[in-house]
């Protein structure tokens, strides 16, 4: 007899999982076409609800559940739509209505276009939307000292830092140094 992990803070999970919208049955992302999803619980790498949902469940599991918008990317906000004067856009660059950009304070996508200014809105794209998975547990494990400090994966289907991948055992000093982690 083998007891297995279950899924819990500061474990990591593989899954396949294929997202839907409830209403119509579309399909607006999966894992099945390739690689399963590797992800640090408890660590907001994932939107909250997902994590809740699997919560408990261990290798093999399947499960399938609904989340709410304030479970999964939120409602959108009046807040997050700014407008902007044209001339911030490079200079003949192709600006069309609903084009996702890219910015330094994140993705956008364009809302409305006149003259002198462009609306630029940078709500999730799938905010306001309720949102259907079914997901697969692939593997569970606990996660190691470092990845919990990081915050993130490492090894297969996580980051892959290149320092650690010949000292990380024997370096301790990785484990308290974030800079090879970008932003927190
Ligand atoms: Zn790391």
């Amino acid at each position: 007899m083998k007891i297995l992990t279950t899924i819990d803070v500061n474990t990591v999970v593989t899954v396949h999982y294929t997202g839907t919208f409830p209403d119509s049955g579309e399909m607006f992302d999966t894992s099945r076409q390739g690689d399963p999803l590797t992800f640090l619980v408890g660590h907001r790498q994932m939107i909250p609800g997902f994590e809740r949902e699997i919560m408990g469940a261990k290798t093999g599991e399947s499960r399938s559940f609904t989340l709410e918008p304030e479970d999964a990317y939120g409602h959108p906000s009046d807040a997050l739509v700014q407008e902007v004067p044209r001339s911030m856009f490079p200079e003949g660059m192709p600006i069309d209505l609903g084009m996702m950009l890219m910015s330094d304070a994140g993705p956008f996508r364009i809302v409305a276009i006149t003259d002198s200014t462009i609306k630029c809105d940078f709500n999730p794209p799938m905010s306001g939307k309720i949102l259907h998975f079914d997901v697969e547990v692939v593997g569970v494990r606990a996660a190691d000292e470092s990845e919990i400090a990081h915050g993130h994966v490492h090894g297969p289907g996580g980051v892959q830092h290149d320092s650690e991948k010949t000292n990380e055992d024997s370096n301790p000093s990785c484990k308290i140094d974030k800079s090879c982690c970008g932003s927190d």
